[in-house]
């Protein structure tokens, strides 16, 4: 799977490296396709490592009281010439005030960012995207929802197992390792969190994380100073 996103970087970069593009519009089309690919490379290969380092216990986590909102822009941004490429609507809905969560951003960023790529990678023709974000009791939830392929009623639980894929996704022939989602149970997990899944079969899945929220300021609660925790 790996080799997917370096074959076409190496094949554009040939292309450039050649010089015979004549528009200086494709130029830029091709450079931008290789910058995509290699981020989509580098989330791959941070996939793969953190997976081995959690199997290991080796993974540590940087936690800090981080604003929600900022980590679903950031994923959003990261993965904007993906979502655009691939002619998809993402519709967002967030709080108007911070929604903080004791996380570490990255790890926070790699969740929304892997169920954000499979909402997208299980979809069909319906090209459209939802990620919520919400503050509910004491709790943060945030909500990636697909109108894709859906998931079995039997394998609902099983998808979070380590290289588990769907019967239906492997024989629609998706690449996959099935580590993403293992990856993201253990993540959220580690935060004190955890993960339901909704879905139903040709009509779409939702994915909802749930993380203890953090107590404004005034309420008792930590300053902003940036309480830095390593787990
Ligand atoms: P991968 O996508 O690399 O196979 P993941 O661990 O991210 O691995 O997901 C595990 C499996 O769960 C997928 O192979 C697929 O069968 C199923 N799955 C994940 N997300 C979705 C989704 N949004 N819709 C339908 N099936 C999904």
């Amino acid at each position: 799977e790996l080799k997917t996103p370096l074959t076409s970087i190496m094949m554009f970069a040939e292309m450039l490296k050649e010089g015979r593009l004549r528009s200086s519009e494709k130029v830029r089309e091709y450079s931008r396709i290789i910058a995509a690919e290699s981020q989509r490379l580098f989330r791959m290969i941070t996939n793969v490592l953190d997976f081995a380092r959690m199997e290991e216990g080796r993974k540590e986590f940087m936690k800090q009281r981080i604003d929600m909102r900022d980590v679903v822009n950031r994923s959003l941004a990261a993965l904007s010439y993906h979502i655009s490429s691939s002619g998809f609507r993402v519709e967002t809905k967030m709080p108007d005030s911070p929604a903080h969560v004791l996380a570490d951003p990255d790890a926070m960023e790699q969740v929304t960012v892997n169920l954000i790529s499979n909402a997208i990678k299980y979809s069909d023709k319906e090209k459209w995207v939802g990620v919520r974000l919400e503050k509910r009791d004491s709790f943060v939830i945030l909500e990636v929802e697909d109108r894709g392929i859906g998931i079995p009623e039997g394998e609902k639980e099983r998808i979070l197992e380590r290289f588990y894929r769907t019967g239906i996704s492997r024989a629609s022939k998706r690449p996959g390792t099935g580590i993403g989602l293992n990856l993201v149970k253990t993540i959220v997990e580690a935060h004190e969190g955890r993960i339901e899944v909704e879905s139903r079969l040709g009509a779409g899945s939702v994915f909802r994380v749930i993380l203890p929220a953090m107590e404004e300021k005034g309420d008792g609660a930590d300053s902003d100073s940036g309480c830095l925790l390593y787990t």
